[in-house]
């Protein structure tokens, strides 16, 4: 049977243009990519890129404070928000085109349009056209979840939180997770007043209890109104904005109603079900550890399988793919000790198991360091670092790396390549430091601070 193409993937996000790229470029492979929207997907056009992008932005009273601190004459200004969006949407504009080049490139053709599949060789684009393909990757990605409840039209997502028509002043933000956290500290680093409101008993489920609490204290400390153990009952215009109404009783009104409540894998109307494609409870594609799906002409990688859901992951996945299936050279994608930062202030990078998964596998040493790194103390900041080892008491192994500090997502790439390598705690303690700085405290860490 002849097909118009080796490979058709529908998505261009991470997962699928890196999954194209290699096909195309390094197998020679015949590819097609679907994209409906704008290239580069979640990560670049409203995800990881312009949200770091307003993390650096929003980083600049700080910057002055210090430098003042530090004797320099600065005064902070005004933020101007179009400004700074215009700017943003011009960068996001060059990342896509970049892409896109990438693409032409790599000989790849790209349909600006929906696909959905028709059978387990064909998609469909949205003008009618049918196109036939060997393998087709579904690489779609996924889109923000927002709950039923009165009011709800009056929220935006952090699709639009990019796009605001004028910065707010009051902002209440929902959720606890990496999104609804990281705009916490975004906006108010920008100038907002802002209330994080969040169901469970304290933000950032799922990390470290010891690094989530001292992110959290740092938060407050800055002012951040965060309301554990509280949710939004309802939500109405009133004449001053946005009257919310939360179950603590504290309703106030804001300028805008963030809602960060988790995301959904994009599969609704894509035509996977009706081949026989299961989908997962949350609307995810299950596949195997090459991707495959129960249909073997129909893989997918990326958020849309709902397993680790970050950008390199979906990186990896569609690498792997593209070598697996064009390259005749197989490899799997590990989602094992994958390392994650979260862009709060300060921020919190984190690799392995946290101390309370690790106590459940066996005896530990829990090794910690809490200070006022030196930069921020001399200008009198009061925010304290830390630096956290979660040690295996019988293996020596570091099972787990937990930084709370300025730029923590930088040193727990570091520290990331050894916790992968499998380092013990005398191969941390046998480091020597570099001196001064903050990480230092990684590898001068002499006596546990619990054992469980
Ligand atoms: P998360 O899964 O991190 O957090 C979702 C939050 O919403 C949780 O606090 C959750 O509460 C809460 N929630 C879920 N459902 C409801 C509900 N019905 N009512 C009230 N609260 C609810 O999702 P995000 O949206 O923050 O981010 C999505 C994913 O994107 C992340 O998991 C991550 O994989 C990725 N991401 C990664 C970033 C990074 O690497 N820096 C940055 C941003 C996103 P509970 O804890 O109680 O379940």
């Amino acid at each position: 049977m002849t097909f118009d193409h080796d490979l058709f993937v529908i998505g261009g996000g991470s997962g699928g243009v890196r999954a194209a790229r290699i096909a195309a470029g390094e197998h020679g492979a015949s590819v097609a990519l679907a994209e409906q929207s704008r290239m580069g997907g979640t990560c670049v056009i409203r995800g990881c890129v312009p949200k770091k992008l307003m993390v650096f932005a929003s980083s600049a009273p700080d910057a002055v404070s210090e430098a003042r601190a530090y004797g320099w004459d600065a005064r902070p200004g005004r933020f101007d928000w179009p400004v700074f969006r215009g700017r943003l949407e011009a960068e996001l504009t060059r990342l896509e085109g970049a892409y896109r080049a990438t693409l032409a490139r790599a000989g790849v053709t790209v349909h600006d349009q929906r696909a959905v599949v028709v059978d387990p060789h064909t998609v469909e684009l949205a003008d009618g056209t049918r196109i036939t393909a060997r393998h087709i990757l579904i690489a779609t990605g996924g889109r923000p979840f927002v709950p039923d409840f009165p009011g709800r039209d009056l929220a935006i997502t952090s699709n639009e939180v990019f796009h605001m028509p004028e910065f707010p002043a009051r902002v209440l933000i929902v959720g606890g997770g990496y999104i609804a956290s990281e705009f916490a500290c975004i906006l108010h680093g920008l100038g907002a007043d802002v209330v994080q409101s969040y169901r469970g008993a304290q933000i950032l489920r799922g990390f470290d209890d010891e690094a989530r609490g001292h992110v959290a204290n740092a938060m407050r400390a800055r002012g951040i109104d965060i309301r554990c153990g509280t949710s939004v009952m309802g939500l109405e215009r009133s004449t001053d904005g946005i009257l919310a109404r939360l179950t603590d009783g504290h309703d106030r009104s804001y300028d805008v109603v963030l809602y960060a409540t988790g995301r959904v894998p994009n599969t609704a109307g894509l035509g996977l079900e009706p081949l026989g494609i299961p989908l997962g409870r949350n609307g995810q594609v299950p596949v195997d550890v090459h991707g495959q799906t129960v249909i073997p002409s129909i893989f997918a990688v990326g958020d849309v399988t709902d397993r680790v859901n970050l950008t390199p992951v979906a990186i990896r996945d569609g690498h792997a793919f593209a070598d697996t299936v064009f390259g005749a050279r197989p490899w799997v994608s590990d989602h094992d000790l994958v390392a994650s930062a979260v862009f709060t202030r300060p921020e919190l990078g984190a690799v392995g198991l946290t101390e309370e998964q690790a106590r459940e596998q066996g005896p530990i040493e829990v090794y910690a360091a809490a200070f006022r790194p030196m930069r921020q103390a001399f200008a009198g900041g009061e925010d304290r670092v830390l630096m956290k080892l979660v040690v295996c008491a019988d293996t020596r192994r570091v099972l787990g790396c937990h930084i709370v500090a300025p730029e923590a997502g930088e040193l727990i790439q570091l520290a990331a390549i050894a916790v992968k390598m499998g380092a013990t705690k005398e191969d941390f303690d046998r480091t020597v430091a570099v001196h001064p700085t903050m990480a230092e405290e990684l590898v001068t860490l002499r006596h546990p601070v619990r054992k469980a």
